[in-house]
């Protein structure tokens, strides 16, 4: 099926991870700010069947161990092909592309990054003529109601501007029609597989009011695959009874997410992280933490670099996000979902919001509630849990309201989770200090007791 091509190609390279001293060149990436890859639904005059273009550097003129920006436009036509399902056809470019031996992809739309491995360059692998090869054939074998395909990829730093803003213009258009729609509106949700082959037992519910994790595939866009693919990845899920519309659990989505991920999860709350949370599995754009300190939530998101206010980073959190499992309080999110009122609904939603970085608090600001915004604090403004307290206190944030609020028994009213974080943990045993990086520890019960100085023998 692919005899020029110089690796092998097939669903045993999917997942394949490539290290920095392995790789040949990187595109897109956190370093890189321009970045995207699009699909476009055509019309059929419009489109050059197996055409490749390449705008800029071709791989074998890029420079060894360096990043570039890369820009990937698939263009495709066919009578069934509707704009609907171009969110779902475009998730499937990392699908196929991972299939290549040495290429990695990773993510979605504005925050792709790729690497191709010295092995598979040294191999032949070297130029994007061959990427795109493959790409159309497996996208014409996958989706035979594609009948003609064109791919570009631009990697001109000069030249990627205008698709990147375009590209951007397109996705906001994409999400926002899918805001008008309510859970309630609907007696049919959708489900995505798609990612379980790096998460086994990751289950992607997409309502009109929670977006997929990774930010890519609407509700809409559910519609639309599982109509003209209902044997493919993208499913329905008959909603079935409400069992609790604070926190968004559904019969039909408990029943189907139990099939989905082999008995690993029988229970999801769409609208809460904690108890039952949505499964993440790699691909969000980003993780909403809980601050237990504060009892609030921060949201990082894939691109910030810094630490956060609890010390750690994003890619840190991530490890304890992803996986397809359901972690309380790490709960892989999408920014479409951030504008949603159904957002964190059951955990008091943007009340219980402290931190996030700037960039997002301005992109999302329309969605926040007024009076909550100034309360929400960012990089700006603190850079630790003390002086996030601070300015919680001084802002009268609503979550401080919670650490007010003591039941008889003397719990507080917020949620009770046992959860430490701290960038180092230091730990004395022995005449050895050991020191636990990054370390996250869950407990049931902390005691702490005083230490009595031992009384000398004979004392
Ligand atoms: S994050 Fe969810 S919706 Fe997006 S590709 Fe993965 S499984 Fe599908």
């Amino acid at each position: 099926m692919f005899e020029n091509i110089p690796v092998e190609v097939g669903l045993i390279h999917e997942g394949e991870r490539i290290r920095k001293n392995d790789m040949h060149v990187e595109l897109g990436g956190p370093s890189i700010r321009e970045k995207f890859e699009i699909v476009r639904v055509r019309k059929d005059d419009d489109i050059t069947d197996g055409s490749i273009d390449i705008i800029g550097p071709d791989i074998n003129d890029l420079n060894e161990g360096k990043s570039y920006p890369v820009g990937i436009i698939v263009e495709i036509s066919g009578p069934k092909l509707e704009k609907d399902l171009e969110g779902v056809i475009e998730r499937r470019i990392h699908e196929y592309s991972n299939y290549i031996e040495g290429f990695m992809h990773l993510n979605q739309r504005y925050d792709i990054w790729i690497r191709l491995s010295k092995k598979s360059f040294k191999k032949g692998l070297n130029s994007f003529t061959q990427i795109g090869k493959v790409m159309q054939e497996l996208f014409k074998n996958e989706l035979p109601f594609i009948e003609k395909i064109q791919i570009t990829f631009i990697t001109d730093p000069e030249k990627i501007h205008p698709f990147y803003t375009e590209a951007f213009a397109i996705y906001d258009e994409r999400d926002a029609r899918a805001r008008g729609l309510s859970d309630e509106d609907v007696d049919t949700f959708y489900g995505c597989a798609l990612c379980q082959s790096f998460a086994p037992t990751h289950v992607c519910v997409i309502t009109p009011q929670r977006y997929a994790n990774c930010g890519a595939i609407s509700w809409f866009d559910g519609r639309a695959a599982a109509g003209i693919d209902p044997k493919g990845p993208i499913y329905a899920i008959k909603k079935g009874e409400c069992l609790d519309s604070e926190k968004g659990e559904y019969s039909g989505v408990n029943e189907s997410a139990k099939i989905r991920s082999m008995g690993e999860v029988s229970r999801v709350q769409l609208y809460s992280g904690f108890g039952y949370p949505h499964t993440s599995c790699g691909c969000f754009e980003g993780i909403a933490f809980y601050i237990p300190e504060v009892e609030g939530f921060g949201i990082v998101l894939r691109g910030f670099r810094d630490k956060t206010v609890n010390g750690l980073g994003f890619s840190t959190m991530a490890d304890s996000t992803a996986g397809g499992r359901q972690v309380e309080g790490f709960h892989g999110i999408s920014i479409e979902y951030m504008r949603s009122r159904k957002f964190m609904h059951a955990d008091g939603g943007y009340d219980r919001v402290v931190w996030m970085p700037l960039e997002i608090k301005e992109k999302i600001k329309s969605f926040i509630p007024e009076g909550v915004y100034e309360k929400i604090a960012t990089e700006k403004d603190v850079s630790n849990i003390p002086e996030l307290k601070e300015f919680l206190v001084a802002h009268q944030h609503p979550v401080t309201r919670l650490w007010e609020s003591v039941e008889p028994s003397g719990k507080t009213h917020a949620h009770q989770m046992s959860v430490f974080s701290c960038e180092d943990i230091p730990i004395t045993a022995g005449g050895f200090r050991i020191i636990l990086k990054n370390a996250r520890i869950t407990a049931e019960k902390i005691i702490i007791q005083p230490v009595k100085p031992q009384q000398p023998p004979g004392g």
